[in-house]
């Protein structure tokens, strides 16, 4: 048991958040009244926190033309330079608010308060930052490819990172001169929701961003609206691979950012207790509810027994608990679906002969929870060592060589991101060339920043978000 007596519980107050009863559309700059409506809840107590907007096609008709209309009436003319005021306003907003975001981000989606404080908030801004920067060099960016915006960008995104993903998407839009219109996910609205008033504040001209709430079929409506000119999406590969279906033969741009199934290969040589901290962090960050996940741990055989007992031990020491305890490393699955989807995958590890090890820990009564786990004595051909598990579980699997190191972590349908650790540069480099992996991480693991480009190799997508890479989807090229 982690020792008691180490930490008082230390709750953040969710008194900066002034949540409405229920929320309508944001379209054209205002908030219009849907027909159909859904609760969304709090995934650490399963209580409802507000009434949401089903949108129907008839409101993603009315949000793409207020889009349309924003773009043909002045924003796409604007210069560079005065988009990016807008960008950076909105940065220095979300600056402000971020407390109240983090909270909010917590309360929805239930990711501790420390990484929503530390990392969601942080980045968001950053990204809007960073693209405010580039809208009035958009030229120098591309030289001798007059560069001009695509027209309306239709956005939908998953519920891992629910404000960060929308300044992924919103931020290059904007400065490349495109207007927005924006599905967040269906358990995750309420950053979203609160962004509107930050699109207001930063006194965004209406119809330039809009923001239309529901489920699938809500995305559905604006993958097919005619009138919309790109669609980027993020989420599964599943849904990734059907819009790509659908958009086939329509001419609109599209990109996919999907699944992934990460290696964390650990050499003899590296730095043990600093892999085992990357480790930990690689795959219970955020529950392990991320994309570029390191869920397959490869130890070089030499170091697997000492690497498995530290690992072990840290374990002991993480703490899963109420999302809104500054203390709390694992916080709640965001939904009871996806609570089905790790239990189901879990069974099938146990089942297929994998050993499994969870440290001991009180789960909360209420709420979605799931302890960090770790499965050795995998093969490679396991359900847990081949399918995206998007829950804390780590599978653990050897090699001996770097080729046998390259040839497992490549043994995937995926290629989003790995890592590697060991004291040589020269075989960091070596590894990298040969990972199909969009980000290959060196001695670190889940690094992000707005200036380097993320993406997909294989079934994990394709098209880049960040980095001056990240503005090209946003454009079409007069050559
Ligand atoms: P999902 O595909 O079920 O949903 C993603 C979004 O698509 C949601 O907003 C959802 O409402 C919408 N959607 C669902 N069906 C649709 C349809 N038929 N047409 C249009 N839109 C539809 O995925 P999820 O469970 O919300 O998210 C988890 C997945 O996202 C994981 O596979 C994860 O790896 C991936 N992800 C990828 C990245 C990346 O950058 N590559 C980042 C975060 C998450």
């Amino acid at each position: 048991m982690p020792a008691d007596w180490a930490y008082a519980p230390a709750p953040e107050s969710t008194d900066i958040v002034k949540l409405r009863e229920r929320y309508g559309l944001f379209i054209g700059g205002e908030w219009i009244e849907p027909t159909e409506t859904y609760e969304t809840i709090s995934p650490r107590d399963e209580e409802p926190l507000a009434v949401i907007g089903q949108a129907t096609e008839q409101d993603v008709d009315l949000a793409v033309e207020a889009a349309r209309g924003a773009f043909a009436n002045g924003w796409s003319e604007l210069p560079g330079s005065e988009r990016a005021k807008y960008l950076f306003r909105i940065a220095r907003i979300l600056q402000e608010r971020s407390r109240e975001f983090a909270v909010l981000e917590s309360l929805n989606g239930g990711k501790p308060i420390k990484e929503s404080r530390d990392v969601d908030l942080p980045l968001a801004a950053a990204h809007f930052f960073y693209y405010a920067g580039w809208a009035d060099k958009l030229e120098y960016a591309f030289p001798n490819r007059r560069p001009q915006p695509v027209g309306v960008a239709g956005q939908i995104i998953p519920w891992n990172f629910p404000l960060l993903m929308l300044a992924w998407k919103i931020a290059p839009a904007l400065a490349c001169g495109n207007t927005v219109v924006l599905k967040p996910a269906e358990t995750t609205p309420l950053t979203a929701l609160l962004f509107c008033d930050v699109v207001r504040q930063a006194e965004l001209p209406p119809g330039v961003v809009n923001i239309v709430t529901g489920d699938g079929r809500t995305g559905g409506a604006l993958v097919e609206h005619p009138d919309v000119d790109k669609i980027a999406f993020t989420g599964s590969t599943e849904v990734g691979k059907a819009i790509m279906r659908r958009l086939a033969g329509t001419g609109k741009k599209l990109t996919l950012e999907l699944g992934g199934k990460a290696a964390n290969i650990v050499f003899d040589d590296c730095a043990l207790d600093q892999a085992v901290e990357g480790i930990v962090n690689g795959i219970y960050f955020n529950q392990g509810h991320v994309c570029c996940a390191g869920s397959r741990l490869f130890a070089q055989e030499s170091i697997y027994e000492p690497l498995v007992e530290k690992l072990k031990r840290r374990l002991e020491t993480l703490r899963v608990g109420d999302p809104l305890d500054k203390n709390t490393d694992v916080g709640a699955i965001n939904s009871k679906m996806q609570l089905d989807k790790i239990v189901d995958l879990v069974e099938a590890g146990k089942a297929e002969g994998a050993d499994i090890y969870q440290p001991p820990c009180r789960l909360p009564e209420k709420g979605y929870w799931f302890a960090p786990t770790v499965f050795t004595n995998v093969a490679q051909s396991y359900r847990i060592a081949q399918e995206e598990i998007f829950g804390p579980v780590l599978s653990v699997l050897t090699f001996r060589t770097p080729d046998e190191a390259v040839e497992k972590a490549n043994n995937t349908p995926y290629g989003l991101s790995a890592g590697v650790w060991t004291e040589k540069g020269s075989r960091i480099l070596w590894m990298a060339n040969r990972l199909r992996a969009g980000v290959v991480w060196a001695n670190t693991f889940n690094r992000f920043d707005p200036t380097s480009p993320f993406g997909g190799y294989k079934e994990s997508g394709f098209g880049r978000e960040g980095g001056r890479h990240g503005l090209e989807p946003y454009l079409r090229f007069d050559e």
